[in-house]
Order: C-alpha cells, then structure tokens, then sequence
C-alpha cells in the first residue's frame, strides 16, 4: 500500500505510526495510508516565516503570478493522472473529477492573470487619497501589505485539488507562505498534486509545506501575523475557531463551512426555458459529486401551485441516473467519499423525515453497478416534500452531505422566497429561476444578507448558465452565518484575507509617492 508523505521543511516526512487508512469508497479496497505523526511544528513555522515569506514579499505580484502560472500548466499537463487518482480515492466520475481539477487549473490560471495585471508593485493601494485638513498638507491613504506570517489551509474532503488550489493562489499572490492540510480520507489528489510541484521547483524554499494527517499542535503555535483559512464543516470550524491561542493572538480565521442552499422556482412558470433550466440545474446539482459539494441545492423552493409537475420533472430526469463505480462505462453517479460519510447521509435522512416525506427514492444505500455486491458507499438520489416549509425545522437545519434535497412549496412572492431562504441561518448560495427584474430585485433586497451569492436563472441566461454550483474565482465565495461567514476568492477580495490594510497618513505629495510604487489594485479590480 502506498504510504503517503508530508513535505515539510524542504524534505519529505514519512511517519512511522498513527497511520488512517484511504480507500477506493466504490470498493471498499484499501489505496494508501497517511499520518504525519512525528513533525516538529515550530520547525515547520520557522522555515516557513525565515524562508518562504521572505522569499515570497521580495517577488512583485507579476512574479507570483508566474509562479501560479506554472503550477497551473504543470497540474493541467497531469490532468488524466489526477482524474485517475480522483476516480480510486473520491469514487468521482468523469466529469465530476474534471470539475475539481479544472477548478483548480482554472483558478491558478486567473489568478496568475491578476498577478500580471498587477504589475511590478509589491502592495496595493485602495481607494482614493482621503483629505483630512483644509489643504493637501494632511491626508490619508489605505494600503494593503502581506502579512508576515504563514497561511495555514485546511481543507474539506470534498475538493481535495480545487480546495487546495484556490487557497494557494490566492495566498501566494498575496505574499504568503503556505503549509496546507487536505482531508485525509481524500488525501491522494492534494499529494500528488504537492509532489509534481516540488519535484518541478516552481516556488521558492518555504513557500509551500504540506501536511499529510493531522495538524498536531500547530494551530496552538499561530500568532498575530498569521492567517488560518479553514473549509469543512461547521461543526469543526467552531471548535477550532475557539481555540483559545487564536483568540489570544488574534490569528485571522476565515472559515467556508456547511450551506442549505436553495433554488427557488419564480411564480407564474410551469413549462418554458427558465422551467426548464431550473430542472436541470437543479438535478444537476443532486447528482453532481453524488451531492457532495457545498454549493449543491438541498432546498427546492416552488409555489405551491406547481410543486407536483416539478416533482415529476425532477424524477423524470433522476431516473436516468446510473449509480455505481465510475470505472464502470455507462455509470452517471458514483458514490460518498467515506463509510463515514454515508453513516451521516442515511443519519441525515432520518432526521430530515421528521419534516418531511420522501416522494422519490428510498434514501437507503444501495449496490453500485459494476461493484461488489455490499461493497461501496452508494445512495441513490433522493426527494423529500414537506407540505409547510415553515415547520420544516430539520430541513433548514440538517446538512445530508449526499444526493438528497427536499422539495418546499411557498406562495410565490419574492418576500416569503426570502423568509424561506433564511431559515438556514446563513447559506452560500441561492438560486432564482425568473424573468422577472422587480420579483428578482425585492428577493436581492430581502434575501441578500442571508446568503453569499445570488445566482439569476433566466430566459436570456439559459445558454451559458453553469449551474449554481459553479464557483468562479472572480466572484465571492463565502457566506454568512452558518456557512461560516467568510469570504474567498473574488478576485482581490480573497488575496486580501493574507494582506494587513494600514492607514498611511501624511501630505498628499508623499502619498502620491507612495502610491506610485504601488498598485492601485482594489480600485481597479474588486471595490
Ligand atoms: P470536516 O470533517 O469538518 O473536516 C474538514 C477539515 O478539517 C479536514 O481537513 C479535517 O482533517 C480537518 N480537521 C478536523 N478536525 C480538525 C482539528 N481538530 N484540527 C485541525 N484540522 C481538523 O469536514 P469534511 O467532512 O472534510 O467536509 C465536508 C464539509 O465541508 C461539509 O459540511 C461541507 O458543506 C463543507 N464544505 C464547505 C465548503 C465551502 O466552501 N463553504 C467547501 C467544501 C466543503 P481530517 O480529514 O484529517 O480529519
């Protein structure tokens, strides 16, 4: 079995006990093991502040942006082998594996495209100079410099090469050093992906360090200059954000977690091409990665009026879904990363069946095609309806990390959409089907703070519209409450988590200097 490896301090650390054991989760066949028991953190640290962040300051944001640059070729020019990996360690199909890896080569690819467009400066300038007295004499400038420190990533198991990737960029363009952590059940993606960047030597000594297992001590090691930036659920995001070194040290945390996303069907549309669109969003988002993505919908909102025709449609649609192991030709969905994972589906499930009913499937593990009969973490896609959204408390409360959501009928006003939507306490996205401007404007209006992206399905945006799953790198990701309340990517907003914003204040002539050697970035490309 291959043992996997953490790369720390400019060597490879291989542990000697405390391994966790990977699996193929459509076999149950053991692939590799992973522990990192045995790395000294303060050296990793060191190495990383005295090494990597130095290193890192010196390049401009064009340089960085070479560097991402490269990573992204190399990742591209491995692609097959990475979709391989993906298909043995996370059960991914085809184009479910793709969705990962090209989110991952295409997110480096943007950023290293901002980093070019950012020039020879080394900090950002953002805004306008502000006047404080009468004259030029006293004024006011805000700037944006990398933070001294290390950039900690902890990732979920679900994204283990975009996870990985949109973190790294946006860090490394900042000015950070990184030592990064996968989910161990999913490990093999993130490490294969670490060994092809150190063997080629695209970033300088300390700027990347991969932690293969557990992170030990070292969130109790971080100080004020460093940054954690953490994806998983929102269960681990609290324990770890109440650490008691990070509250001391005032470490920046920004967490991704868990999100009851919703897609809300606009009144008044029972055929045509936005109900059309809706279905196939929405189904692609209960299959998509067996459901197991942050952004999937688990909230299916439509007016009452039409909630059975929308049943139909979905499982006229579910019912061509082929479950099993991807390496199987003709399979459409493969199965839950871990047996850990399916034991919370089914739990889930359980729950959400305190609110509601199911109306499509059974939600119960089934035999995936082409595996051994008993083997594999498999569950077909399932529909639940409750008949008042507004009771349905576990619905808006319960997370099924699977291919499972939940049909909730409302009345059709872009008010009560919104009422519903918030009931989750915080989601990442939200998805409208309408054509209508003003119903759309009054959901933004009383639904926006609720949730961190509001994805428009239309008539005109039906073409190109990629489903609200699609995270691109120059819109936020993120949201509030419940999903963490964090923000990523967005272009400059998510280099700016690893960046310190200082007030520099003198005559309007020394900003105008200092300005100069600068980029006017934020100005440019993300206020
Ligand atoms: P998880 O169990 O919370 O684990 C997330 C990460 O935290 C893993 O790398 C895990 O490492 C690590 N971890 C757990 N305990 C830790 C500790 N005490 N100290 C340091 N690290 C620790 O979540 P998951 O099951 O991997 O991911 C699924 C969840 O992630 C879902 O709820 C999903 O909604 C959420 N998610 C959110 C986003 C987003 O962008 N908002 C994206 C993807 C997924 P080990 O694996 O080694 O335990």
């Amino acid at each position: 079995m291959v043992t996997l490896k953490s790369h720390v301090c400019g060597r490879w650390h291989e542990a000697g006990a405390s391994f966790a054991t990977l699996v193929n989760p459509s076999t149950e066949a053991e692939v590799a093991r992973a522990s990192s028991e045995g790395i000294d953190y303060d050296a990793v640290l060191a190495y990383a502040r005295e090494r990597g962040g130095p290193a890192l300051r010196e390049l401009t944001f064009a340089a960085r942006g070479e560097l991402l640059k490269a990573i992204s070729k190399l990742l591209r020019e491995h692609r097959e082998e990475l979709l391989a990996l993906s298909r043995l360690n996370s059960g991914t199909t085809e184009s479910d594996g793709a969705f990962d890896i090209d989110g991952a080569t295409g997110t480096l690819h943007y950023y290293a495209g901002l980093g070019k467009s950012l020039g020879d400066a080394r900090m950002l300038t953002e805004g306008d100079v502000i006047p404080l007295s009468k004259t030029d004499a006293f004024a006011a400038q805000h700037v944006l410099v990398p933070r001294q420190g290390v950039a900690v990533h902890i990732n979920a198991f679900n994204f283990p090469a975009w996870g990985f990737a949109e973190k790294l960029a946006c860090a490394i363009l900042g000015g950070m050093p990184v030592i990064t952590k996968p989910a161990t059940a999913t490990a093999l993606v993130t490490a294969r992906c670490v060994e092809l960047i150190v063997e080629a030597g695209i970033l300088p000594e300390g700027a990347l360090q991969f932690i293969c297992g557990s992170t030990g001590d070292l969130l109790d090691r971080l100080g004020a200059q460093d940054v954690v930036a953490f994806t998983g659920s929102a269960d681990t995001a609290r324990t770890l954000r109440a650490k008691p070194s990070l509250i001391a040290a005032c470490t920046r945390f920004n967490v991704e977690a868990d999100s009851l996303n919703a897609a809300v069907l606009g009144d008044g549309i029972v055929d045509g091409p936005v109900f059309d669109l809706f279905i196939r969003d929405v189904v692609r988002e209960i299959r998509q990665k067996a459901g197991q993505k942050c952004t999937a919908v688990r909230r299916i909102v439509v007016p009452a009026a039409v909630i059975d025709r929308v049943k139909e449609a979905l499982g006229g649609k579910l019912d061509r879904t082929v479950v099993g192991d991807p390496a199987e030709a003709g399979v459409t969905m493969g199965p839950l990363a871990t047996a850990q994972q399916l034991d919370d589906a089914l739990r889930g499930i359980a729950e959400l069946k305190r609110s509601a009913r199911i109306v499509y499937g059974t939600g119960e593990r089934v035999d995936g095609v082409g595996s051994p009969a008993g083997k594999g973490y498999f569950i077909a896609p399932t529909l639940l309806r409750a008949d008042d959204a507004f009771a349905a408390t576990a619905v808006h409360e319960r997370e099924v990390f699977g291919p499972v959501a939940t049909l909730l009928p409302y009345d059709g006003s872009a008010v009560q959409a919104a009422e519903i939507v918030a009931l989750a306490n915080g989601t990442l996205v939200t998805s409208l089907y309408s054509d209508d401007a003003a119903w759309i404007a009054s959901f933004v209006q009383n639904g926006g703070s609720s949730t961190g992206r509001v994805y428009v399905g239309s008539s005109e945006s039906a073409p190109e519209a990629p489903g609200s799953g699609v995270v691109f790198p120059a819109a936020l990701h993120g949201g509030p409450g419940r999903a963490g309340g964090g923000e990523e990517l967005g272009g400059l907003l998510g280099v700016r988590l690893y960046m310190q914003r200082v007030a520099v204040e003198g005559s309007r002539a020394l900003l105008a200097g200092l300005a100069a050697g600068a980029q006017a970035g934020l100005r440019q490309h993300a206020q």
